[in-house]
């Protein structure tokens, strides 16, 4: 038949629905859930198109392991879900079974650092309430009687896990989706997807074309795994990702194996899945291989296994369990699968294209996380955004800039795979794509001893090292080296990789942990000097720029008449959750900022400096709302244009006095430049002390740096980078959006109810309105530990035995000399909100299996009264703080 007839006979039987509510594309793990979760979630009209059979792409031939322990808090609450989905709630609501095996876990650990890591989660399985133990040598023999112990450390087990099998998972998805009332079409190719552009200039989805005819709709989920790239170039869209071939073997039969659990050795980069008698083994390599081109009718498909790349799992699999060596190899398995920039997969709706859904790159887990990634993405078509906080995985969380740059996405996605199994230490930073995006400050920052971290593609100050005699450390990035693959020749000697392995622990960083001292305590005895240009600055511009900045905000920024002090505020989603925290100022507007007020006489914008990771997130959400209440405004994104330096500490007012020619005896206002080139002065603190933001012309930055610091030894000021930011501004309770706060906390919830403007219509004030008076489900506290152990956050958070919660964000403060983190306490579990009983207790913070005695408080007991930030210093606290210093 044609495909024409082809056509004409769906149309005739009625199986291509005109219309459609939402469209999932792709009939993989992911679309099938996706359907699945749209439908009983009450959407009446969903299709689900497949370009041949369910499964046909990568699903079919996965290993299809399910592993709860994850260092991710979410990540874990997202596999918990699909596996409630295979056990329980699948088989009742379509009677057939799902194929699930139960095996358990065991994650083998050869060294002790990588046993830390396993203690890490399984304290936070605690907190998920899932089930998992770790184990000695002699007991991991009881579980697992063919592995070798005798150079094993220890191994975390995790009795719940087992296998997903591809047919049954997605079958029962797909009954289950059209008892809910979704279509299910297969041998069904989207071929081109129509857009329109609204009156706002939004482009939308409008309908999409398939070898069975057309079909109009608003939305669509691209779920088409490898194949996602080319659904998003038919709406212009980059889809980040690129597809590597990934493969297991399987063994002939091993007495003994029916009965073992499936088994990660991290250390070794493998894994060996019991299936029947047999074991697979897979992995990741140091070097795999980059499929450039994927075929699109590419269906059930294999490629020969790359015997080269692969063999050393063998003998990897061979020291892990000895029976192997005697076994044969039965088959091979090599697939594609999509891999991404930050080993996250793709999700969320795309910014440019209002309707079109991301739904892809799974990085080998598009089966664990397949049943809570279908449901977050109907919760996201359905409501606009996922129930729970999924910024790890939102699209934009990426650059826009970045989307296209290929090098970067085939440099990062390598250091990716390769490190999959590699340990999670919280500040590693990535070795590949760096330097991508770079402010005027950067040489000179690099030659004063810069170590820079990565976040959103820019490169950031961390810290600063110097060598005993004074001389700062150069740890100057090296192009990427691929650690020696592919024919590239290692970086020997390479400093930056020294210096990061400095924090390859789970214990104090050793000289980091001192320069982070010294850093921290000159910014509350001296001054520091920040270069925080990284920060999102974005402008609210046009005729209704106040108008707009009174709705979007959850305090009155708008202030008729007159240019207004710089504002710290919030905004919310309809919900009442916290979206962002950020800072806004009325400032004097610039000349052709935007086509909208070309011809009118606006003279003000509204200035927004926003956490840099989450400028494209902050930029999303603005212009939604902005086109959801159809409001004439623009929203520029001038982040690559302007530098920012924040001066902070008790000098900072004499050291700025004497350069910006300006009395900076101002209280918190936001100024017009005087006789250089500052474009915006803010009295302002991220660290709880005296400080100042200088907003300029990215260019000027390096004049002005100069001029701060060319008398920094005479008062004493450092440079000062983030981690130390981190820790001066979580020691006095500052909040982190992403950790403290999220869009799923609400303002009641943080205790920011007093940045919530009462009587005033602004998006979410419905929510907040019925918040009030009432009882929170949770509520934020401080948690301080005396003991001196790192903690790094997701600790599990005990009261009277009980665990209430897990903390958000913990660093060491230096001032306190001790461990301070926040997180929420479970309201129901104390039976009450009320600060005198969440306050009263007993309570524990545990950190790796081991509880210490915390002390807990309703906000940090270091600046409960902000009058350090005022100006107002005590003789005596700074003595103190000095001593610390100098001791
Ligand atoms: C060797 C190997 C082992 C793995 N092991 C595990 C594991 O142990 N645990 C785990 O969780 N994950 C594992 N994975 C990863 C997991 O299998 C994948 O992440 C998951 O199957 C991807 O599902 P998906 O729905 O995103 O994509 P797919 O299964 O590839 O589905 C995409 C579908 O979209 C269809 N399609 C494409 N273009 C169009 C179009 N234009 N119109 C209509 N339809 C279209 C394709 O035909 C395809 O069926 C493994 C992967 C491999 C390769």
């Amino acid at each position: 038949k044609t495909e024409s007839d082809a056509a004409d006979q769906a149309r005739k039987s009625g199986s291509v629905p005109a219309e459609a509510d939402v469209v999932v594309i792709g009939g993989g793990s992911v679309g099938c859930s996706t359907a699945y979760h749209l439908a009983k979630m009450g959407v009446k009209n969903v299709v689900l198109l497949e370009k041949h059979k369910l499964t046909a792409g990568t699903t079919w031939h996965t290993a299809g392991l399910l592993w709860h322990l994850t260092s991710h808090d979410l990540e874990m609450e997202l596999i918990k879900h699909t596996r409630e989905l295979m056990t329980e709630v699948l088989p009742e609501e379509t009677g057939l079974e799902t194929g699930w095996v139960h095996t358990g876990g065991l994650f083998t650990a050869y060294t002790q650092q990588r046993f830390d890591a396993y203690k890490e989660m399984t304290t936070l399985a605690k907190v998920f309430d899932i089930e998992a133990h770790l184990l000695s040598p002699s007991e991991i023999k009881e579980v697992h009687p063919l592995v070798d112990i005798s150079n094993l450390v220890g191994a975390a087990y995790s009795p719940q896990d087992g296998t997903m099998d591809p047919a049954g998972t997605c079958v029962t998805y797909t009954r289950a989706a059209a008892k809910y009332g979704a279509k299910i079409l297969e041998n069904c190719d989207v071929t081109s997807i129509e857009t329109s552009t609204d009156d706002y200039g939004i482009k939308r989805i409008a309908s999409i074309n398939t070898n069975y005819g057309p079909i109009k709709t608003k939305n669509i989920v691209n779920c088409t795994g490898v194949w996602a790239p080319y659904v998003g170039e038919m709406v212009g869209l980059n889809v980040p990702q690129l597809t590597y071939k990934h493969a297991y073997v399987v063994t002939e039969p091993i007495e003994g194996v029916n009965k073992v659990p499936n088994l990660r050795d991290h250390d070794s980069s493998i894994y060996l899945k019991r299936q029947g008698d047999t074991l697979q083994i897979g992995g990741y390599e140091s070097n795999p291989i980059h499929c450039e081109h994927v075929d699109k009718d590419f269906a059930f498909g294999l490629y020969d296994l790359d015997w080269d790349v692969f063999s050393r799992h063998i003998e990897n699999a061979f020291i892990s369990v000895p029976e192997i060596e005697q076994s044969g190899i039965r088959s091979t398995v090599c697939g594609p699968e999509s891999f991404t920039a930050d080993s996250k997969p793709l999700l969320g709706e795309s910014p440019e294209v209002r309707g079109f859904f991301y739904g892809s790159g799974f990085n080998s887990g598009g089966m664990m996380y397949g049943g809570g990634a279908g449901r977050e993405l109907a919760n996201w078509v359905i409501y606009g955004k996922p129930s729970i906080d999924m910024f790890a995985w939102d699209i934009r969380r990426f650059p826009g800039m970045l989307l296209s740059n290929k090098s970067w996405l085939h440099q990062k996605t390598h250091e990716m795979y390769s490190k999959h199994y590699s340990i999670a230490f919280h500040h590693d930073q990535p070795l590949a794509g760096r330097n991508a995006r770079k402010d005027s400050l950067h040489q000179t920052l690099a030659d004063r001893g810069c170590f820079f971290e990565e976040k959103h593609g820019w490169e950031r100050p961390g810290y600063f090292m110097f060598e005993e005699n004074g001389k700062p450390i150069k740890s100057h990035l090296l192009p990427y080296d691929y650690y020696g693959n592919y024919d590239n020749v290692k970086h020997d000697n390479y400093k930056y990789d020294e210096l990061l392995r400095k924090d390859y622990t789970f214990d104090f960083p050793g000289d980091v942990h001192k320069q982070l001292a010294r850093e921290s305590l000159t910014c509350r005895t001296s001054a520091a000097m920040f270069n925080t240009s990284y920060m999102g600055k974005l402008f609210l511009t046009g005729p209704d720029a106040a108008t707009a900045a009174r709705y979007l905000f959850s305090r009155d920024v708008s202030a008729p008449g007159k240019l207004r002090p710089c504002t710290y505020t919030l905004m919310l989603n309809d919900e009442g959750g916290i979206e962002s925290d950020l800072v806004v100022a009325k400032v004097p507007g610039l000349t052709g900022g935007g086509i909208l007020y070309m011809f009118t006489l606006i003279k003000t914008e509204f200035y927004m400096t926003v956490g840099g990771a989450t400028t494209e997130y902050c930029k999303g959400h603005l212009s939604d709302r902005l086109s959801d209440l159809g409001i004439k405004c623009n929203v520029d994104d001038r982040t690559n244009d302007m530098g920012i330096l924040s001066l902070q500490g008790p000098k900072s007012r004499e050291i700025l006095d004497a350069v910006v020619y300006i009395n900076c005896n101002f209280t918190f206002e936001s100024v017009p430049p005087a006789k250089c080139n500052i474009q915006y002065l803010n009295r302002i603190s991220f660290v709880g002390e005296l400080g100042y933001e200088l907003h300029c012309d990215m260019q000027h930055m390096p004049k002005i740096y100069e001029a701060i610091m060319q008398d920094s030894d005479k008062h004493g000021i450092c440079d000062s980078g983030y981690r130390a930011m981190e820790s001066l501004s979580t020691e006095v309770g500052f909040h982190h959006w992403g950790h403290s706060i999220r869009y799923d906390d609400n303002p009641l919830e943080a205790r920011l109810m007093n940045l919530c403007d009462e009587g005033a219509d602004y998006v979410g004030s419905d929510a907040i309105n019925r918040l009030r008076g009432t009882n929170p489900n949770k509520i934020l506290c401080c948690f301080t530990v005396d003991e001196p152990v790192q903690l790094f956050g997701h600790e599990a958070i005990w009261r009277n035995d009980e665990i209430v919660g897990y903390t958000r964000n913990a660093v060491h403060g230096f001032a306190l000399n001790k461990e301070v983190a926040f997180g929420y306490v479970n309201a129901r579990k104390v039976g009450s909100s009320d600060d005198e009983a969440v306050l009263s207790g007993n309570y524990e913070v545990e950190r790796m299996g081991k509880r210490y005695p915390a002390q807990v408080f309703a906000s940090s007991p270091y600046l409960p009264t902000f009058n350090r930030m005022m100006g107002k210093y005590s003789d005596e606290d700074q003595q103190r703080l000095l001593a610390r210093m100098n001791a």
